[in-house]
This record gives structure tokens, C-alpha cells and sequence, in this order.
């Protein structure tokens, strides 16, 4: 089966191949478990509850954050019988009554986003901003290729795309205090926790799809003035925790299976726990500034693979938990035609304004990630 029998499915970048998991909000105002098919969404509680699929009434839950923590084995019996469902035309009578237009419903976000963490992996992307903030100085920090540099984000700030961002107030210098004048993007690819972890026991990279169910798209949206008078000595903080925006559907990893691709050569050589095998995910990124394409950011670049940032990150035997998301990082690629920040576009000279609206959207082949929509709100207080 190649194709799914839904009208619209064939060459939309949402068919059979790729079944993306959400949560819609129709008409009756219940949140319920969906996979996206074309321009519709196949009701899962509804499947379920008639038996059409079976997943320990995961699916009958109010977000998949149940679905999420059943592990590989059911996620693949329930993706199997998806394909099934959608792509022979023999259970067309049966299923097509559950499946609900796109332009009914409203989108929640598909799952409890548990712990955040957010790295730095893009070699082109740490260069360019080590050369706008350091200039004259070496571009990366000594640990850079030693570890996949990362710091602890605000889950509690994690948005589905399409929310509106309101632009955030702050300290932008000694005694400065009011909105944002340097609001900014970063265009990241995020990674959903499926299966959590022991505390004490590190995950090996080898472990990744054993934990990790799926890909979605990321906005960091970033407040450079608050972002530089903070930052040292602990890192990021007021500057990125207003809000973080993610898209309404998760890819699968099953989906993205002949997406993989080599990673860049690292040198020097890494740590053994580190020593994964340079599996990278070939997912062509694009970010549009109110309608415009500006950039588009590879991702198949990235230094630090998800299987190396998944290690590292429990090395110390921090456990994952369900629902845990962590980040790339900005996609930049060497040209710059390829950045994945405005920072590193206008060098500086241009933000967001009040009204603007940024929407990343990437491809891996005929699969199209959930886009990330964002647009800007004028901040709610403008002096204190
Ligand atoms: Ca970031």
C-alpha cells in the first residue's frame, strides 16, 4: 500500500507513510487522540472505542501522553493497523466516518511536555554567533566539540504551534528595563520522549529508538537584549523561558526511517559514550518571515547527533521521563542562505515587529513535519 484511499492523501506530504499523532478539539469542545491523513484527522478514541484499534485504551486518553509511555511494540501494532485502516479500501465504509476535517477543529498540544532541555549542536550556527559576540576571539569554546553543549528550558512554556507569542519584557542593561527590541527566531528540530529512564542508569545512544517516539518542529523564540545581559555566568534564562513553540503533530521515527543520513566526521574523536554511528536525520528545513522564505536551514548538517544528545543527557544518570522533549538546537547550515536564526541573517540589524509571523516547515522527502506557526503580540506592560 502506497497510498491511502482518503481523498487529497496522495502527494500531501501526510499519507500513509508518515501518520502524524495530535490532539484535536471539534466542534463538540472533547479533546481526542488523532492521526492526520491529508487534510483530516482520524479520530483514535473514536477508533478505539470501537475496537478498530487496540492500544490498552491509550488512545481514549485526553493527549497521547498514555500512548507515548505504551513503548515501541505498541507503537508499531498500532501504526501498523493505521496503515491498514487508511490504506485498504475495504475498511473505507467503517472508517471513513471517523475521520474530521482539519478546518473543524482547533489544536491542542499532543502531549505533557515533562523536562525541556534545549542544546547547541549546529557547528555552523555556535561559529557564526561566536563570531558576532566574540569577534577576534576563537568562534567555538574549548568544550564545544568535546560535548553537546545544552541547558534545562521551561516546559511550562511550551506552546503548540499557532499560538500567539507575546513579545516579552525585561532587563536589556543595567537599569534598563521594557520589551524586547531583538526578538528573535531559532529554527529547531525537537525530539519527543516516549519511554522514560531509571535514575541512576545512563541511556546509551544505542538505546535511542527504545525511548524516543517521534520529531517535532521548534520555534526558540529568543529575546536577544534580555538573552546577553543574563546569560553569564549560568546560561539562558528569561531570554527563551517566555515561550517555545512546537508543531501540532508528532512525526513517528518509523516515519523517518529512510530519512536517515551520515552525520558530519567528528574530530577529534569523541568519548565512548559518545561514539554513536553517525546517524543524522536528513530533514530540509524553511522558515518564512511573514510569507516570505528567508532561509533554509539543513539538518543534516548538525555536529551532534539526537542519538549523542540522548546520551549525554542521562550520562550523569538523570532519568527521562514520558513527555520529555529535547531540542537541536538553531539549524545552521554553511551558507548563509542556511541559518536558522535572524541573529545570524541580519546580522543584528533586524528583528521581529508587533504583527509578524514566522512558520518553519521542513521535508524529508514526500513526509511534511507539522509546520511551527508563531506570530508576535505587542508586550503587555512597556515600562517598569
Ligand atoms: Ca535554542
Amino acid at each position: 500500500m502506497n497510498s491511502s484511499w482518503v481523498p487529497g492523501a496522495a502527494g500531501s506530504g501526510y499519507d500513509i507513510n508518515h501518520l502524524p499523532y495530535g490532539v484535536v478539539v471539534p466542534e463538540d469542545g472533547r479533546p481526542r487522540c488523532a492521526v492526520r491523513i491529508g487534510e483530516r484527522a482520524l479520530d483514535l478514541d473514536a477508533c478505539e472505542a470501537a475496537g478498530l484499534v487496540l492500544a490498552a485504551d491509550s488512545l481514549r486518553w485526553e493527549n497521547l501522553d498514555r500512548f507515548l509511555a505504551l513503548g515501541p511494540a505498541h507503537w508499531s501494532a498500532v501504526r501498523a493497523r493505521l496503515i491498514e485502516l487508511l490504506g485498504d479500501e475495504a475498511h473505507r465504509g467503517v472508517v471513513e466516518g471517523l475521520l474530521i476535517p482539519l478546518s473543524s477543529v482547533t489544536q491542542r498540544l499532543a502531549w505533557t511536555v515533562a523536562d525541556y532541555v534545549d542544546f547547541y549542536s549546529s557547528e555552523h550556527h555556535a561559529t557564526n554567533v561566536g563570531q558576532i559576540f566574540r569577534p577576534g576571539q576563537p568562534a567555538l569554546l574549548p568544550n564545544w566539540k568535546h560535548l553537546p553543549i545544552g541547558y534545562h528550558g521551561r516546559a511550562g512554556t511550551v506552546v503548540v504551534s499557532d499560538t500567539t507569542v507575546v513579545r516579552p519584557c525585561g532587563q536589556r542593561g543595567a537599569g534598563d528595563f521594557g520589551p524586547s527590541r531583538r526578538l528573535d527566531i531559532e529554527a529547531e528540530v525537537g525530539f519527543v520522549v516516549g519511554v522514560g529512564s531509571s535514575p541512576g542508569s545512563p541511556v546509551a545512544w544505542s538505546a535511542f529508538a527504545d525511548h524516543v517516539f517521534g520529531v517535532v518542529l521548534v520555534n526558540d523564540w529568543s529575546a536577544r537584549d534580555i538573552q546577553a545581559w543574563e546569560y553569564q555566568p549560568l546560561g539562558p534564562f528569561l531570554g527563551k523561558s517566555f515561550a517555545t513553540s512546537v508543531g501540532a503533530w508528532i512525526t513517528p521515527l518509523a516515519a523517518l526511517e529512510s530519512a536517515w543520513t551520515s552525520a558530519p566526521v567528528q574530530d577529534p574523536p569523541v568519548l565512548a559514550y559518545l561514539a554513536d554511528d553517525r546517524r543524522g536525520l536528513d530533514l530540509a528545513l524553511e522558515v518564512s518571515w511573514n510569507g516570505e522564505m528567508v532561509t533554509r536551514p539543513p539538518f543534516a548538517s548538525m555536529y551532534w547527533t539526537p542519538a549523542q544528545q540522548l546520551a549525554h543527557m542521562t550520562v550523569n544518570g538523570a532519568c527521562l521521563r514520558t513527555g520529555d522533549l529535547f531540542a537541536s538546537g538553531t539549524v545552521s547550515g554553511p551558507s548563509p542562505d542556511q541559518v536558522g536564526s535572524l541573529l545570524e541573517l541580519h546580522r543584528g540589524e533586524r528583528y521581529l515587529e508587533d504583527g509578524d509571523t514566522i512558520v518553519i516547515r521542513a521535508r524529508a522527502g514526500d513526509v511534511e513535519l507539522s509546520p511551527v506557526v508563531g506570530t508576535i503580540a505587542p508586550a503587555r506592560f512597556a515600562s517598569q
